[in-house]
């Protein structure tokens, strides 16, 4: 069965844009808008990947991500931050929250794809 993979993201290009690499790549997808919605569909369905952006309305990307890291159920899952900001101190802090990767916005077709391969690789959620 083709891996799953939650894209939380309130943008709705950059969600198309996700959602359609994804498919292509053959991934089945699941969508969430925000940050409640992203943690119950991660809590029900155990996708093998989050992708997670970090500027969310209400509760952030990094506060969700420690959510599903503090919680038994799903803190095995992968997430890796969806971001705009490349600065610095900014990997911090996603590091921080326990991201276990990052993927700079905008999206780069090969570069998302390949680390989307990587993260659902055995180990892949393995912070380096
Ligand atoms: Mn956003």
């Amino acid at each position: 069965m083709a891996p799953t993979v939650l894209v939380v993201e309130d943008n709705p290009t950059n969600m198309k844009l996700a959602v359609m690499i994804l498919e292509h790549a053959g991934y089945r997808v699941l969508r969430a808008e925000d940050a409640a919605d992203g943690i119950a569909l991660a809590r029900e369905q155990t996708p093998g990947l989050v992708l997670m952006d970090i500027q969310l309305p209400g509760m952030d990307g990094l506060d969700a991500t420690r959510i599903l890291k503090a919680d038994s159920s799903t803190r095995d899952i992968p997430v890796v931050a969806l971001t705009a900001f490349a600065m610095t101190g900014e990997e911090a802090r996603i590091r921080a929250a326990g991201c276990d990767g990052y993927i700079a916005k905008p999206i780069d077709y090969h570069l998302f794809l390949a680390e989307v391969a990587r993260r659902l690789a055995p180990g892949g959620g393995t912070p380096q």
